[in-house]
């Protein structure tokens, strides 16, 4: 009886691999760290054969600490850390060069200078701004700097795939070259209205069709594993990239409905139906995972300083000696007495848009102290999600039923009941912290008939833990209009 689902997290830092059952628990998991390499300053990569080799050892070590084998897992879903792009020989599969990763800056001149010159048209096409951190300029850097690549790839003799591509790659012993839809919606060349490779992005950055993979939905099947990898060929059923995985994995199937993962940065995802729409305040709008052909879209935004902030009050500046100190901190007083903090330690993103604002500290009275400042950090987390939610809501006119949660910092109930209050909508927050996971093994369940439809997944998982609004209609409007105050002084010295 094929029982279980083997979900594999292939993220930044690590590669992690989980074993659900079909109740939707996670039974066993393995986690493996890898090498994160910096070449120069601001250049990102890694290697590409660790990212396989240490997502192989976690999948079997996972395998193993459940005490199954490979006859009982039904099928394996694939999560990923989105765009970063490695490039490899179709005649030998040896990447010809390490995998760029996301947080790589090294085109960031070539981004830049993309977006001040058709950066509306490329949107419009693709559903992302240019920025260096989507695949396309990394492609194109590979391309112009390794030897012979050019060439190559015009005799077609090169495959481009980000980290999911690969993964199926060796996964299918070198069978299959595919990737889903969200993976593909990160490049920035993917027509995301068309559900095909842009010929028009493509000739913008110099790269043969030859060279992609592949698109297919995100619950669609990717072929079988190498029978010789787990001793037995197993189904690879779903894909997703992480954030777009964790949506699913947080059953936002409904328009309207979001997702919050906090983490050092905040990535927001509101599911927004069948049509995509082009958001007023620059965010993302991008396909979002379905089991079906039917295409479903999502937009998305970033908060660049999140739980980064609370490293911040603990390894800067030592007003707490621990991330989880912060909420009893917050909480020995009642409000932060008028101070708030805007952490624009790396400029201010959506819906502001500003890449030279600092960080500010606003409201510093004689009795302002320690604990007025650590919770006026925690509460600045839940004023940037709400002006992205708010934007979405605007961009959307659908307002948010309620916000689903995952992340490390959401385990800080101080700042989850602050979030419903200054919403005024329920957070919830999943027993299952492992949403990113989870959402690739819905895909791969639903693929393999683990799971038959969406309502039976909203029915499974460990339940949720619930945050009402509390606060009174008049606090809130009083502290919302303290933060746009401080957001202003913020941004007023950038002038
Ligand atoms: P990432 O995946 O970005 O590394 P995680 O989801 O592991 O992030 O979350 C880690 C971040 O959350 C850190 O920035 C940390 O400061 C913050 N964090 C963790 N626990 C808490 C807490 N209890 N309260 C507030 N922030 C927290």
């Amino acid at each position: 009886m094929q029982q279980y689902i083997l979900a594999l997290d292939q993220g930044t830092t690590s590669s992690r691999a989980i074993v659900f059952d079909r109740a939707g628990q996670p039974v066993a998991s393995a986690q493996k760290e890898f090498r994160q390499l910096y070449p120069r300053a601001g250049w990102v990569e890694h290697d590409p054969d660790e990212i396989w080799s240490s997502q192989l050892e976690c999948a079997r070590e996972a395998l193993r600490l459940a005490g199954i084998t490979a006859a009982e897992v039904a099928s394996i879903g694939v999560t990923n850390q989105r765009e970063t792009t490695i490039v490899w020989s179709a005649a030998t599969g040896r990447p010809i060069y390490n995998a760029i990763v996301w947080q790589c800056r090294r085109t960031a001149d070539r981004a830049e200078r993309l977006s001040r010159d058709m950066g509306e048209r490329v949107q419009s096409i693709c559903g992302v701004l240019p920025d260096a951190y989507f695949s396309a300029t990394k492609i194109e850097w590979i391309l112009d700097h390794v030897d012979g690549a050019r060439e190559m790839a015009r005799r077609g003799e090169l495959r481009f795939g980000t980290v999911d591509s690969w993964l199926i790659y060796n996964l299918t012993g070198g069978r299959l070259h595919l990737t889903d839809r969200t993976n593909a919606s990160r490049t920035m060349l993917y027509d995301i209205h068309r559900f095909d490779w842009s010929d028009e992005l493509l000739a913008l950055f110099g790269i043969p069709r030859s060279m992609l993979p592949e698109v297919r939905p995100s619950g669609a099947g990717f072929g079988d594993t190498a029978p010789e990898l787990f001793g037995r060929a197993i189904p690879i059923g779903g894909v997703a990239g992480d954030q777009h995985a964790a949506l699913f994995g947080q059953c936002c199937f409904e328009p309207g409905e979001a997702k919050n993962t906090y983490g050092t940065g905040c990535f927001l995802l509101m599911n927004t139906g069948a049509l995509p729409i082009a958001s007023k305040n620059r965010l993302i709008t991008t396909l979002a995972a379905t089991e079906t052909d039917l295409p479903e879209y999502a937009l998305e935004g970033s908060v660049f300083v999140a739980g980064a902030a609370i490293q911040w009050l603990r390894d800067e500046m030592g007003l707490i000696t621990s991330a989880a100190e912060s909420e009893s901190v917050a909480r020995s007083v009642p409000d932060t007495a008028g101070v708030y903090l805007v952490p624009a330690f790396a400029g201010l993103g959506a819906p502001y848009w500003n890449a030279y604002a600092r960080g500010t500290l606003v409201g510093l009275t004689r009795g302002a102290g320690r604990a007025h400042i650590v919770r006026a950090a925690l509460e600045s987390i839940a004023y940037q999600t709400s002006d992205i939610l708010r934007a979405m809501e605007a961009d959307t006119s659908k307002t948010l039923p309620h916000l689903r949660v995952d992340g490390g910092a959401s385990a800080n109930a101080f700042l989850m009941q602050f979030q419903a209050d200054i919403l005024g909508a329920e957070v919830l927050r999943p027993s299952c912290a492992e949403t990113t996971a989870l959402g690739a093994a819905y895909l791969a369940g639903l693929n393999a008939g683990v799971w038959q439809s969406r309502d039976e997944l909203r029915a499974l998982g460990g339940g949720t833990t619930g945050f009402r609004p509390s606060m009174d209609e008049g606090t809130r409007n009083a502290l919302l209009d303290g933060w746009r105050v401080a957001v202003k002084q913020c941004l007023s010295g950038t002038n």
